[in-house]
């Protein structure tokens, strides 16, 4: 599937136009590297362009054009330039829509997409399985508890859709990157939702495995814990000091 830059809305990644011409869609990110000489400095790093093709293309021209025009005058700038100019040069030319790019990009400044909604809920099917098939079995008290929690989180929440991914979750996998999806987008009360859930789901057969505890306190480090905090609250979970639960289902996403 490759959305051209004028049709395909719909397989869209975002409706939001691009930043720079504020016509059309945004449909592609490139990250490439910059290189200024001074006279007594230099500096370097990553320039990210996210927009229309048309638009990422001549930021991406421009860069070259300054780097041709500033690079050059410490021996080091000299040699980046030399190096990678003609790199991004050849990679402007041929710019093209890259929606993956464009919803990591988006991901990682917290912007919602299209299609968000599935995406979060996706996301906490995966993240239940994970904790589910944290210590290498799925128990069925582990899947009831995590369907009665999910569906509160979940309006159209399926039970058929979590057995299937626990089926076909790798048992002991974290579900990093699902974590770092959802700490983009959930509020604080919906992290501690989420923290609870797990931590009921690992404690849902009465006794808590090594690695699901360290499934866990990894988590809750994802989702912004210090390790500290997240090593004693387990213990307090563990010893069962307060029952996880998760009460209100309403507006854990921002
Ligand atoms: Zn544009």
């Amino acid at each position: 599937m490759n959305a051209s830059e004028t049709s395909g809305r719909s397989d869209a990644v975002t409706d939001q136009l691009c930043p720079s011409c504020q016509k059309r869609p945004i449909v592609t990110a490139y990250k490439y590297p910059f290189f200024r000489g001074y006279v007594l400095a230099w500096s370097h790093g990553e320039r990210r362009s996210l927009g229309c093709c048309s638009c990422v293309r001549k930021q991406m021209l421009a860069e070259c054009a300054k780097a041709v025009t500033f690079g050059w005058v410490s021996p080091k700038a000299l040699l980046c330039t030399v190096c990678c100019t003609p790199v991004t040069f050849a990679r402007a030319l041929a710019v093209r829509p890259k929606p993956h790019k464009v919803r990591e990009l988006l991901d990682e400044l917290g912007i919602p997409t299209n299609q968000h909604d599935l995406r979060v809920n996706d996301a906490l099917y995966s993240v239940a399985a994970a904790m589910i098939k944290a210590d290498g079995y799925a128990e069925p008290s582990e899947i009831d508890l995590a369907a009665e929690l999910l569906a509160r989180l979940i309006p159209d929440f399926q039970k058929d859709a979590l057995v299937a991914r626990v089926e076909s979750w790798k048992a002991g996998a974290a579900p990093g990157e699902y974590l770092i999806f959802l700490n983009k987008f959930l509020n604080a009360k919906g992290r501690d939702m989420l923290l609870m859930l797990m931590a009921g789901i690992a404690l849902a057969d009465g006794r808590a495995d090594a690695r699901e505890r360290k499934q866990w306190i990894t988590a809750a480090i994802t989702l912004g814990w210090s390790k500290a905090d997240a090593k004693a609250r387990w213990a307090q979970l563990e010893a069962g000091e307060s029952a996880p639960a998760a009460d209100e289902p309403e507006h854990v996403a921002t």
